[in-house]
């Protein structure tokens, strides 16, 4: 079955030619103006991935985007953000926000329909890493998608992360006690992506610790200075 592409852009051209691209590689593609037409249509179409325009008329793409993560029903949907802005810090910034990648305008239809294959592959479930994995009081199931953290004497917390995070703890998880290089983990957990930066991890990372933190397990995923990083069921105290 085709899947769907929801394109949230406000200029006419630039949405039609991303739809036609998307189109022509067999994807279904719908399409909205504003942020609030596109909330509107998700009441009754699911799509696969979001392709979201940081610069809207009304709300933003950013505050769209931060929307989308907070709502359970769409926390886990592959965002990828379209940028006029080049600036490293919007770029973080929209990574921040919730987006999964982003492209920076102008850009060209063959790279944005590379990165939209390759954020749909990342957020498939995996069919050969099934393995339930626990380091510490962390458990994660890869079946129901799941992240729990099961602490002494209390019930069992259930911990949200976007599909991205999902991956990245799922490797760290696997691979545990062992410092991972930021290439290294671009290779394993976003494969072969010529255009993600090294920068993206740190970006990643962080978002997965603050997922974590309200549980005091974001000490769980340590920084290796220079190196990069790694899960440990022994932290270090600080
Ligand atoms: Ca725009």
């Amino acid at each position: 079955m085709s899947q769907l592409i929801l394109i949230v852009e406000d200029e006419p051209s630039i949405a039609e030619l991303i739809s036609i691209n998307l189109s022509h590689v067999g994807f279904t593609v719908a399409r909205a103006f504003q942020a609030d037409e596109a909330a509107l249509m998700m009441r009754t179409i699911s799509p696969d991935l979001v392709i979201l325009d940081w610069m809207l008329p009304g709300k933003s793409g950013v505050q769209f985007a931060k929307e989308l993560r907070a709502n359970p029903a769409t926390q886990s949907l592959p965002i990828l953000m379209l940028t006029a802005k080049g600036e490293e810090a919007d770029k973080v910034h929209g990574l921040d926000a919730g987006a999964d990648d982003y492209v920076t305008k102008p850009f060209s239809p063959k790279e944005l329909v590379a990165r939209v294959k390759a954020l749909l592959r990342r957020h498939a479930p995996s069919v050969v890493e099934e393995k339930a994995l626990s380091v510490g009081p962390i458990q994660l199931d890869p079946i129901s998608h799941r992240l729990t953290i099961t602490m002494p004497n209390l019930s069992p917390k259930s911990v949200s992360l976007g599909p991205t995070e999902f991956r990245l703890m799922q490797f760290l998880m696997a691979n545990p006690e062992r410092v991972h290089s930021r290439t290294h983990l671009l290779d394993n957990v976003w494969g072969n992506e010529a255009y993600i930066e090294e920068r993206t991890v740190d970006v990643h990372i962080k978002r997965l610790r603050a997922a974590l933190s309200p549980y005091d397990c974001d000490r769980f995923v340590e920084t290796v200075r220079g190196s990069g990083y790694r899960i440990t069921k022994n932290p270090v105290e600080t």
